[in-house]
């Protein structure tokens, strides 16, 4: 793995040195993984680990299980309000059988932490523990643990419960490990990092019958066949060829497999639809549901296509990212950096917060074979200082002490 550039390894020495407990808490957090908004023995250690680190202020219930801790840096001679910045870490684990078997694997069979947000508090933790004790910054750090990233929206249901009207910040940052950049790289680029994710359900209603007898019925399986084909013709056909966007229709249901001669009432869809610009999601919402209902009234059924936006685009803020860009630049080396990090179809609720302020999203690479989400996914902790220590350079260069 790369190390940090002799500049910066010198102003975070100790955090390189206090490796050691960040390890130690990212796996005890590992082994105790809580779903969305349940993540109370989570939110309990983490809130004792920042007592010790000697943070200021300590807010819980924020978006319920959220929670959020202060630390005041060097009082600034220049007149106005003291600044802030927000830096957001996620809490929450997922569904998952673990297939690891370390001594630190999930103690919750079918609960595991397989996207690595345990790492992501662990580095936030040790931000604030060497922000706490060096001080040198001006201003204010917002740290901000966040419950439920898994779908559960919980950064709007943070900003909701009033995380920004309580703690202003100017701009906030957050960063994801990623297995597909070597470990220590940094990615991002100063637009679109991630698409906006909305849901698609079909319920197609036909009208149930004797497989030997068709014409007495309406068959849904056959709709439903036609409408998985007609709605690949959505992107290919609506949306402008340069913009992007993709929708995969990923499950169905319909009868019952031993019932070889009964055709059913009812066949459901369900899918995803992801999107970059509003206008194409639009666009994409108003005709993926015009399309299914002609395509199941032209064969005599109905459908209802129930279309729920879930997280809008993550879009990083031109300004904040380039800053961003320039700090990640001075941690790890220019060559370490890849400023023009291609946007993913994948999705994340930072997007609200970035939708409410400034900021960007960042991606830390960890390396490993395994991708996120999969039951034998491990969180690389070699790069927790890295992490630690871009957060804290975030705040020390964002918020730079008075030049004397
Ligand atoms: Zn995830
Ligand atoms: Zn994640």
């Amino acid at each position: 793995m790369n190390a940090l550039t002799s500049a910066a390894a010198g102003s975070y020495q100790r955090l390189m040195e206090g490796r050691g407990d960040l390890v130690a808490l990212r796996r005890e957090l590992h082994a105790m993984p809580e779903l969305g908004f349940e993540e109370r023995r989570t939110g309990a250690r983490i809130v004792q680990a920042l007592r010790a680190c000697g943070v200021d202020e300590i807010h819980e219930g924020i978006g319920r299980t959220g929670l959020v801790a202060v630390i005041h840096g060097q009082p600034t001679a220049q007149p106005g309000t003291p600044r802030l910045m927000g830096l957001r870490a996620d809490m929450d684990a997922l569904p998952l059988r673990e297939q690891n078997d370390f001594a630190w694997k999930s103690a919750t069979p079918g609960l595991m932490h397989a996207c690595g947000h345990d790492g992501h508090c662990a580095m936030l933790v040790g931000t604030a523990r060497y922000l706490a004790q060096t001080r040198r910054f001006s201003g204010t750090a917002v740290l901000v643990f966040q419950p439920g990233e898994e779908g559960y929206g919980g950064a709007r249901e943070m900003i909701a419960d009033g995380l920004f009207d309580r703690f202003p910040v100017e701009a906030i940052y957050a960063m994801h490990n990623w297995p597909h950049l070597p470990p220590g790289k940094i990615g991002l680029n100063r637009g679109a990092m991630m698409a906006a994710a909305d849901r698609v359900q079909i319920n197609i209603q036909g009208r149930g019958g004797h497989g030997a007898h068709p014409h007495l019925s309406v068959d849904p399986v056959l709709i439903a066949g036609h409408i998985i084909t007609a709605v690949q013709s959505l992107v290919s056909r609506n949306v402008a060829p340069v913009e992007q966007a993709v929708v995969s229709l990923c499950a169905m249901q319909a009868g019952d497999l031993g019932a070889f001669s009964v055709i059913p009432e009812l066949a459901q869809l369900t899918g995803t639809v992801r999107s970059f610009k509003p206008e194409v999601q639009q666009l994409l919402e108003e005709r993926l549901t015009r399309l299914v209902e002609s395509v199941a009234l032209g064969f005599g059924a109905s459908a209802k296509v129930d279309y729920q936006r879930l997280y809008p685009a993550t879009v990083n803020s031109a300004a904040e990212a380039d800053f961003a860009v320039r700090v990640a630049q001075w941690l790890v080396g220019p060559e370490n950096v890849d400023d023009e990090l291609p946007p993913s179809m994948g999705s994340e609720d930072f997007s609200f917060m970035l939708q409410a302020r400034p900021g960007a999203y960042l991606r830390l690479g960890q390396g490993g074979p395994c991708g996120l989400h999969q039951p034998r996914y491990d969180f690389n902790d070699e790069i927790l200082p890295v992490g630690a220590a871009l957060f804290a350079a975030l705040v020390e260069q964002g918020l730079p002490l008075d030049a004397h």
